[in-house]
């Protein structure tokens, strides 16, 4: 699985321009799928026919990563930008960006980098540029609206992984995995790879709408309480268990799906850690709200400095993520009662 991995998280795929993810994702389902289908937003869908009178259930993880998009050409070269999805400003200064060209730059910002040092605020986003080598505007071959992805390598450190955009290509691991390993169900499920969720679960919302699923399962990153002296108080610790969510900033879960996923974490002996989240959202928020409502919740893979160049994650989590989505799909009550 990590050599998945590591093939998903090398993969460039901003918003709005996943194409090479989901031409990857494909390769990969597509012999495990019954249908496959992609929308006109770019959302992929591979699904797996129940055996049963069972739910339409809609498993869903995001293709797509953060990014920077030029806005304007300076004629000494360099590249103003702004950001595409949630970019901590902390992060960008020495960073490199790769295009979808192969163009690869560094990030710095209007008075170098000696500003920031001393604790400083950071400057607002129209004061950063890339830098390209270039001598001139003329020796460019990006310009406005072109895309930046972060340049991101990654690790095998053992026992836990180190790369960007783990967020959300290891949940999209975590699905196929689990297509995998999903033997039967009773239900219809949907393994649903969205598109552009980190500019606004945009595509979640379309994917929901269309296929009108029963329930709605997103997995995701959350980001743990772990480190020292953190800025949130979270419980979420790595190598803590999958994280069932209980709610964050934008949606709480349908109890129903929450205690059915707790059920089948304590009949399994799987680990796992009730996640909530004062902060951020996922794909469930958007799927919770479409059409008349759909019974939704969510299970996230731990994660520490998520949306920084180097994300981490604990392999034990990823593969209790992956054993209770396969319990939960195989289960015939996705729903717990209300007590
Ligand atoms: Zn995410």
């Amino acid at each position: 699985m990590k050599a998945l991995i590591k093939q998903l998280v090398e993969t460039y795929g901003p918003s709005g321009f996943e194409d090479e993810v989901r031409a990857l994702i494909r390769q990969h389902v597509e012999p495990l799928a019954d249908d496959i289908q992609v929308d006109a937003m770019g959302n992929l869908f591979a699904l797996k026919r129940g055996e049963g009178s069972g739910r339409r259930i809609m498993a869903a993880a995001h293709m797509d990563e953060i990014g920077l998009i030029i806005t304007q050409v300076e004629d000494a070269g360099f590249l103003r930008f702004s950001g595409i999805g949630g970019i901590p400003h902390k992060a960008l200064l020495g960073t490199r960006v790769r295009f979808a060209n192969g163009v690869t730059g560094v990030i710095s910002h209007d008075g170098g980098a000696a500003a920031e040092i001393g604790g400083k605020e950071l400057p607002d986003m129209g004061q950063w540029f890339i830098d390209v080598g270039a001598r001139s505007k003329e020796e460019l071959t990006v310009g406005v609206g072109d895309i930046a992805a972060f340049v991101r390598p990654f690790d095998d450190l053992g026992q836990r992984l180190l790369g960007g955009g783990l967020d959300d290509r290891i949940g999209c691991a975590v699905l196929i995995e689990t297509m995998k390993r999903l033997e039967s169900s009773p239900h219809d499920v949907i393994f649903t790879f969205t598109v552009q969720e980190e500019v606004g679960v945009r595509g979640a919302r379309v994917a929901a709408f269309g296929r009108e699923p029963d329930i709605g399962l997103a997995v995701d990153v959350a980001p743990t309480g772990d480190t020292p002296h953190p800025r949130h108080p979270i419980a979420l610790k790595l190598g803590g268990g999958a994280a069932i969510k209980v709610a964050d900033a934008g949606m709480i879960s349908h109890p129903g799906v929450r205690r059915a996923l707790e059920r089948v974490a304590r009949a399994r002996d799987i680990p796992y850690q009730l996640e909530v989240l004062p902060f951020g959202s996922t794909d469930a928020a958007a799927m919770q709200a479409s059409r008349a409502g759909v019974m939704t919740g969510a299970i996230s893979i731990p994660s520490r400095y998520p949306h920084l160049t180097a994300e981490m994650i604990d392999m034990d989590d990823v593969e209790n993520v992956v054993r209770l989505l396969t319990a939960y799909l195989s289960d015939p009550n996705p729903i717990e009662n209300q007590e």
